[in-house]
């Protein structure tokens, strides 16, 4: 009997994105796809009687995206920020701090979101202490940038400064000066004065609203890119509840800058006992640093710039080779963030090692994060290898300035060199280590086909690839990553019904048009998490889309306003800012059968 299943109709439906083959109908049962289907005749087979129709008309349907290198917790963190991520110059930063200092009693704190810079800022500068008083709150204001750089304005100063008398307290900055603050010690003490984080239930609608987001542009899977134990509880919280609305592969992090023994000792406190066939949630690997960032990064091949580069290592190769092995006693595998050559040599040495003494059952579960300056014999080594790659090309669209400042012209142009990586047969798939560059994979796979950067440029054109490939890196190649292949990355019978639809074929739009398709809806399980315009009303009654009330702060007026009741926090696909007062709500059980969620 094959009651409950669902039928999609499209122009096109792709089971992957570098076949060229497409369907015009998918069948769907049990979270599954059941069948791919050329004629309406053999689709009404497949699905039996009776089944649930939906036309999403000349919509392209295809894998869901995933990305293998996100930090969803730290958009979570800043989802009760101000956001500064859209402003373009110093005039629309300052009067988006006003919009959210505005209204605000005089003793409450205006703090921003971190995930901005300078570099996208028409005057290329930071605002100033002045000019954020010339905004005339009422309250102190703490603009974050990146993890440890703040402005302050001179009522947060004048805060820190009556602070100042407890032991051991930093001195703070003079009040006539600029109001930058480069001392994690005063960040995290006005955070403290500004109230300080959220409560652990704040947090989990913080997280649940940030996977939304991620739906609302096609991911279906991702792989966070570092957790402690508290943020473990999060992701654990949420799946108890039903509100994890995508599939989530954790990494257990080692926080950067610890030595050997305390490495050792995290590694130990990893929890056991999350159950590695959980299709919802996996604690899957260890996630080690190696090197630093764009400006501290280990790369080389470029004689008199490797002085820029104070102490760009973070461990020494003999402590990796300790740390590799502990992790993979441990767990399944491992993750090192390395950006620069030497880093990826001196990881890809670790890894080696480790394959031939054992420790590792296949050269997957050895990762290496970014990669992003990889010198060609490296590229060589790598496929060699068989180790995989998780490769931002993301950072570079976001960062191609201090890239070209930092690393010069030459390594600029070999900045996430995709095109050589692909075409040596490396195992490399698709991140965005959003939400610094920005987590939409659409606008990765359109700056990996055209290599145009945030300011409009272009960097490093000689590693272009076509967009059939940049698509397959963010799906199958994904699920290769993850070793989930046999189970999602392509939509084939059997495999989870885990896709997306698109308003326009991402394969013949114009290029420049690829950041700025809709997404129609997104299921993953079958189950609509992403619906705006309830196309699956009806095959998932308790899944259903509902208008909500509350979405006042929406970006798009024209767009309707809905919200998944499974997981009801509210905001559109495009809304840059999060709209509030919404609270994620339990799904009842579902028992349509082509919801495979909760069987
Ligand atoms: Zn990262």
């Amino acid at each position: 009997m094959n009651q409950g299943a669902a039928v999609l109709t499209a122009a096109a439906i792709r089971p992957d994105y570098r076949s060229g083959r497409s369907y015009r109908y998918l069948v769907i049962s049990g979270g599954k796809v059941r069948a791919l289907a050329d004629t309406a005749a053999q689709a009404a087979r497949a699905a039996g009687s009776p089944a649930f129709w939906a036309d999403l008309g000349s919509a392209c349907v295809g894998p869901g995206f995933i990305d293998t290198h996100v930090h969803a917790l730290q958009a979570a963190a800043d989802v009760r920020l101000v956001s500064l991520r859209q402003a373009a110059s110093l005039r629309e930063l300052l009067s988006a701090v006003r919009e959210g200092a505005l209204g605000r009693p005089a003793g409450q704190w205006t703090v921003s979101g971190r995930n901005w810079h300078e570099s996208q800022l028409r005057e290329g500068r930071l605002p100033t202490r002045a000019e954020l008083d010339a905004l005339g709150a009422a309250g102190p204001i703490l603009l974050r940038r990146g993890s440890h750089l703040g402005v302050l304005n001179s009522l947060a100063l004048a805060r820190l400064e009556a602070d100042a008398g407890r032991p051991g307290a930093e001195p703070i900055p003079a009040a006539g000066g600029t109001g930058h603050v480069h001392s994690d010690a005063l960040i995290a003490r006005a955070l403290e004065l500004a109230g300080g984080r959220p409560a652990f239930a704040e947090r989990c609608e913080d997280l649940a609203a940030v996977l939304a987001r991620f739906n609302a542009r096609g991911l279906t899977s991702i792989r966070e890119a570092g957790v402690d134990g508290p943020e473990l509880a999060l992701f654990q919280a949420l799946r108890q509840r039903d509100w994890l609305s995508l599939r989530c592969d954790l990494l257990w992090r080692i926080a950067e800058g610890s030595d050997l023994d305390s490495a050792v000792r995290q590694i130990a406190d990893m929890p056991p006992g999350i159950p590695a066939q959980d299709p919802y949630l996996r604690l899957t690997g260890v996630k080690a640093f190696v090197d630093g960032r764009i400006a501290d990064a280990a790369i080389g091949g470029e004689p008199g710039r490797e002085d820029t580069c104070a102490q760009p290592f973070r461990v020494t190769p003999a402590d990796l080779g300790v740390i590799v092995e502990q992790a993979l006693r441990r767990s399944g595998g491992i993750g090192c963030h390395a950006v620069g050559d030497a880093a990826v040599r001196v990881v890809l040495d670790a890894y080696e090692r480790a394959l031939a003494a054992g420790w590792a059952r296949e050269p997957r579960q050895l990762v290496i994060e970014h990669a992003l300056n990889c010198a060609p014999e490296t590229v060589r080594r790598l496929a060699a290898s068989g180790v995989s790659v998780s490769a931002h090309p993301g950072i570079v669209y976001e960062f191609a300035e201090e890239i070209r400042r930092y690393w010069g012209e030459t390594n600029a142009a070999r900045a996430a060199p995709v095109r050589d990586m692909v075409s040596a047969g490396v195992r490399v798939a698709a991140g965005s280590d959003g939400d610094v560059p920005p987590f939409d994979p659409l606008r990765g796979i359109w700056f990996m086909a055209t290599r145009t950067d945030r300011s409009g440029g272009l960097i490093g054109e000689d590693q272009a690839i076509a967009r059939n490939v940049a698509l397959d890196l963010y799906t199958r190649c994904g699920a290769v990553l993850l070793g989930v292949q046999a189970r999602r990355g392509e939509l084939r019978p059997g495999l989870d019904a885990d896709l997306v639809a698109f308003s326009a074929d991402p394969l013949s739009c114009p290029v420049d048009e690829l950041p700025d398709i809709e997404i129609l809806l997104t299921l993953v399980g079958g189950r609509a998490v992403h619906d705006p315009a309830r196309l699956m009303e009806g095959a998932c009654p308790l899944w259903l889309i509902r208008r909500s009330s509350s979405t006042a702060t929406s970006s798009m007026p024209a767009a309707p306003a809905c919200s998944v009741t499974s997981t009801s926090w509210s905001g559109t696909a495009r809304s840059p800012k999060w709209a509030r007062g919404a609270r994620p709500r339990p799904a009842a059980a579902c028992r349509s059968s082509i919801c495979g969620a909760h069987t």
